[in-house]
């Protein structure tokens, strides 16, 4: 049933392929491809329950992002470890078996590399990967971009969201209770990814940013920062594999209105 949701032509333009959970399961690991547990349209429906194990996903990725079961904090995958910054700002450290609602993981080996020498706004820190992925990768506008960025950073202002219980309510009033706070200056890494427009109702269209410090003392969804200095280093995925949870189809562009995607889980500009 699922299936009969998904336009092959439109999938194929995108550079999106479908996966049932065993082709999931089967999949190889390929630093060209992105591979995506759940999607967004179900997350902003209220799809909270996790279905892919933390296990399965860092078996195909070691750096990226999501959510985990119950939408219980943000997901940051870094260096094959994966890290929950809960609500109140904790980071604690994921057992493989964890399940995920929503996760994008690649393989990064970090093709190119762009020097921070002086401060970067978050739209600079955007254009700077943005000039990197067009000059050094010829990556076209609409190829996925895994990013991790090292470095010193400042005036971070990041989020998470809590724990839900059955009945979910969506996305959109679970945000409006979001926390948020501010960490001064801290040492860590930004991981994530640029997706392209065409991949709205998929993923969030534009850059979706992760942050989890050094000391693992402090981490969240990216609403704002300032990167001192550092290293930013980055890789196109050419492809997105997108596993389909039971009962559950791919977006159509547009299925998703943009407006509730960027309230939701905007904080980046778009480009
Ligand atoms: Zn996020």
């Amino acid at each position: 049933m699922a299936r009969d949701i998904v336009d092959e032509r439109l999938v194929g333009a995108l550079h999106v392929r479908a996966l049932t959970r065993a082709g999931l399961q089967h999949d190889t690991v390929d630093e060209h491809v992105a591979v995506q547990a759940g999607t967004l349209a179900a997350l902003l429906e209220g799809g909270y329950d996790g279905d892919a194990m933390l296990a399965e996903v860092l078996r195909l990725g070691d750096l990226g992002l999501g959510t985990v079961q119950h939408l219980d904090g943000e997901l940051v995958v870094l260096d094959g470890e994966a890290w929950a910054v809960r609500a109140d700002g904790r980071v604690e450290a994921l057992a493989g078996s964890v399940r995920t609602p929503f996760a994008v993981v690649c393989q990064f080996v970090g093709a190119a590399t762009v020097r921070c020498e002086e401060p970067w706004t978050l739209a600079e820190l955007h254009d700077a990967v943005d000039r990197a992925a067009r000059t050094d990768l010829g990556a076209p506008h609409d190829d996925v971009v895994a990013v991790r960025a090292t470095g010193r950073f400042r005036d971070l202002r990041l989020r998470s969201v809590a724990r839900q219980q059955r009945p979910y309510p969506p996305l959109h009033e679970v945000v409006a209770h979001q926390t948020e706070w501010q960490v001064g200056s801290t040492t860590g890494t930004v991981v994530g990814f640029r997706f392209p427009d065409t991949l709205a109702g998929v993923e969030v269209p534009g850059y979706h940013l992760h942050f989890l410090s050094d000391d693992r003392s402090a981490g969240g969804h990216v609403l704002d920062l300032t990167m001192l200095d550092g290293e930013v280093r980055l890789q196109a995925c050419e492809d997105l594999h997108v596993e389909l949870p039971a009962g559950v189809g791919l977006g159509t562009p547009g299925a998703v209105d943009r407006d509730e995607v960027q309230r939701v889980e905007g904080g980046g500009s778009t480009r």
